[in-house]
């Protein structure tokens, strides 16, 4: 099974910049950014044997502030960039939608880090064989107004590159920040034909689950709270839920992979995909994901398949592009099934 997981073409549609490192490319970016013989690179080093396989969660979580720290400059982005699409090409990923927040520094402005990690896009989608869209992410944990400034780069910037930046994630630590303050900014990305993919559900706020979903989504990330008549409603609007298992089990907010909501989800037949969330900091890879399924949900070969073609029509592609990803999948299956 595994083998058959890890030579599948996969779609990838939740995956965070940042977190989407393992730790052998974080050290690769590291040797870039510092060079070998530096002592800013020993040190990095030292840091690393915490992140082993095991490591706690907030050690886990102490490789976003890594992250943040190699790509505060326009090399060290465009580095990691490059890397990430390699890391998702090497494991068959055939189509992958990066999120990121734009950060400005002293060395860059948002436009300039929006700007950098479009043009590693359209210099490696060849490369490694792989289609990569781009959606700006809001985090909602900062003010209204840069989440503004980010929906405006993101409107200009589809118009220049419609194939590439398709869309807008609502993301961030859910228990700061108010849904409804972002709703026009949210709204205004919608008017411009982006597509919102909404982190939602991950905490226990009925609240703001109710004012999200009456609100509106393409797809939904995590919805680990979505009570019955939530996931009814995402049923019957056609809204696949985002499941990040390792992701979820993680960081806490599902008790263990037996409970995780895609069972209900498949009993269900409701709209689904499977996604990393966070691969380098969760020390996964889409493979492991799929083969988690597998392992703890009795998932099949065909159903593994079936997954992975609704993945294609919740993917915010073009009609062509899908049909050229299920044909790619399809001619997997039929190979395997000779
Ligand atoms: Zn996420």
């Amino acid at each position: 099974m595994l083998q058959f997981l890890r030579g599948m073409p996969k779609i990838e549609l939740h995956a965070h910049l940042n977190g989407s490192l393992n730790i052998g490319s974080i050290r690769e970016l590291a040797a870039k950014v510092y060079g070998v013989q530096t002592k800013e690179f020993s040190a990095l080093c030292e840091r690393f044997i915490k992140f082993e396989k095991g490591a706690k969660l907030d050690e886990c979580f102490e490789k976003f502030g890594l992250m943040h720290e190699l790509t505060a400059t326009k090399e060290g982005l465009e580095s990691a960039t490059e890397l990430v699409i390699r890391d998702f090409a090497k494991d068959n990923v055939i189509y992958v939608e990066l999120r990121t927040t734009p950060k400005s520094n002293e060395n860059m402005s948002r436009r300039s880090y929006l700007d950098t990690v479009l043009g590693v896009i359209r210099k490696t989608s060849d490369l490694y064989n792989i289609k990569v869209k781009l959606l700006p992410s809001i985090n909602r944990a900062e003010p209204v107004d840069v989440a503004e400034e980010t929906v405006a780069l993101a409107v200009e910037l589809s118009a220049i590159e419609p194939d590439i930046i398709v869309g807008i994630d609502f993301s961030g630590n859910p228990n700061q920040g108010k849904f409804k303050d972002f709703m026009p900014v949210l709204n205004k990305a919608r008017n411009h034909g982006l597509k919102l993919a909404m982190h939602c559900a991950e905490v226990d706020n009925p609240l703001e689950i109710r004012e999200m979903l009456r609100f509106g989504m393409s797809r939904c990330g995590h919805g680990t709270y979505l009570s019955a008549s939530g996931f009814e409603y995402m049923k019957e609007e056609n809204i696949p839920i985002e499941c990040c298992l390792t992701s979820n089990v993680k960081s806490g907010t599902v008790a263990n992979i037996g409970v995780h909501h895609l069972k209900q989800l498949m009993e269900a037949d409701a709209p689904k995909v499977l996604c990393t969330d966070d691969s380098g900091v969760f020390d996964t890879t889409l493979t492991d994901e799929f083969f988690l399924a597998t392992e703890s949900f009795g998932l099949t070969r065909s159903q593994c398949i079936a997954l992975t073609m609704e993945a294609v029509e919740h993917a915010f592609a073009t009609r062509e592009e899908k049909l050229m990803l299920k044909m790619q999948i399809y001619s997997y299956t039929r190979r395997q099934n000779k």
